[in-house]
């Protein structure tokens, strides 16, 4: 994962030393307007049914330029020959493939990723691509229960989908935060610091709960897919663990300190992964969010600095007569 190149832009593709042919440009059609992953004779077949005149070979070698070119990814279901899906505004994923009925269905764990990375790196091992595939009986072969599978296009949606209600988890959670550390601290500065994001987190919660109900505009079943996006660490709200430590008392230093830290943890977390999608809707609502996080650990960083000062002073005002009884 994460060694794509970077995405080409699809009308500037040439194949290597020519003007782009027109056979290349349809089978290229073809194969973005599908949602499956095909093999290179089910593209034939498509392309053949679409337009006469196009060989066999023709295909083959424009799905290779296209993998070549970072359009298609080749993926192995195990069933002895390579299917290939779009990469272009898809973000890479792994597999749930039914053995029975061949449907495959994609889903993306970051935990998953994170202890790849780790056990790689544990090894001194530079990985250039895992693949992480469940082979079994999917839910609708099993009990006859018509379930969504996510695939092609629709993944682009539910992948959006789930990094806005991840996001929207967040803001929730750091708008408990905020509103209980301005509760509790008493110096005045700090408070107004904690009131001002609180309302900053509500702000921006309304525009994500907006952003949200007109994606789900989009697909009237968008809501009833399954789940893309799997964060066991961020489902309950990257401040969640914060709002604890508050609850058990803390002063209005630590409360900034633990502020400083969720933001940290949360900048990070939507950076790190957002970074890491291919171009997407739900890679921008990380990356925008990753920026607002870091804009309110800033603030925090002044706030607590601000505050070690006037504490700082204060010490040293209170200090001073009683060095002077000392001499
Ligand atoms: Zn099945
Ligand atoms: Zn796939």
């Amino acid at each position: 994962m994460g060694t794509d190149r970077p995405l080409p832009d699809l009308a500037t593709l040439r194949p290597a030393g020519g003007k782009r042919s027109s056979k290349r440009d349809q089978i290229l059609n073809v194969f973005l307007r599908q949602q499956a992953h095909l093999s290179a004779d089910e593209l034939f077949e498509l392309v053949r049914r679409e337009k006469a005149g196009i060989g066999r070979a023709t295909v083959y070698r424009t799905l290779q330029w296209m993998v070549t070119a970072g359009v298609a990814r080749k993926v192995d279901f195990g069933e002895g020959r390579s299917r290939f899906e779009p990469s272009y505004r898809h973000p890479r994923h792994f597999h749930l493939i039914c053995a029975n009925c061949h449907r495959s269905s994609e889903f993306l764990s970051s935990d998953v990723e994170s202890l790849i990375e780790e056990i790689a790196a544990a090894r001194h091992f530079a990985p250039s691509q895992s693949v992480v595939q469940i082979f079994g009986t999917c839910e609708e072969c099993r009990t006859g229960k018509q379930t969504p599978t996510i695939d092609g296009a629709t993944t682009e949606l539910v992948f959006a989908r789930d990094a806005l209600r991840m996001a929207i988890a967040t803001e929730r959670s750091g708008l408990e935060f905020y509103t209980r550390a301005a509760a509790m601290t008493k110096d005045v500065r700090g408070r107004t610091v904690f009131e001002r994001l609180a309302g900053e987190e509500r702000e921006h919660l309304a525009t994500l709960q907006k952003r949200y109900r007109e994606l789900i505009a989009q697909d009237p079943q968008l809501e009833s897919r399954p789940t893309f996006l799997f964060f066991k660490g961020a489902a309950s709200g990257l401040f969640a663990t914060g709002a604890e430590q508050l609850r058990k008392g803390v002063n209005d230093e630590q409360a900034l300190l633990i502020g400083i830290e969720c933001e940290r943890g949360s900048h990070e977390f939507f950076k790190r992964y957002g970074e890491r999608f291919e171009d997407s809707e739900g890679k921008q609502v990380f990356l925008e969010f990753a920026d607002e996080e870091r804009a309110h650990r800033d603030l925090l960083v002044r706030e607590y600095r601000s505050l070690r000062e006037r504490q700082g002073r204060h010490r040293r005002s209170r200090r001073t007569p009683i060095a002077k009884r000392a001499r």
